[in-house]
């Protein structure tokens, strides 16, 4: 079976999280702030992180050079509510 599917059809998201875990990468004690959601082609979720704020910029630098296109959420709505 040959799927075929590159990089570029695939899509991360990051989303400001309201939750009391910590970061999931390997030996981090900070809060986890943001949850960061890698979406296939076809819109299947294939997983869902949560990291804090020095992590997700480092993946979604990651991503970036992977090829991924990457939607940023976080912001936008808290800049609007001020
Ligand atoms: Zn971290």
């Amino acid at each position: 079976m040959d799927l075929n599917l590159g990089p570029a059809q695939a899509v991360a998201e990051l989303h400001r999280g309201e939750s009391v875990t910590r970061c999931r990468t390997k030996n981090c004690r900070q809060r986890a702030t943001t949850i960061a959601r890698k979406l296939h082609a076809f819109g299947r979720s294939i997983r869902q992180i949560e990291l804090c704020d020095r992590h997700a910029e480092a993946m979604a630098a990651r991503e970036r050079v992977r090829g991924l296109k990457l939607v940023d959420e976080r912001g936008a709505t808290c800049e609007r509510l001020a």
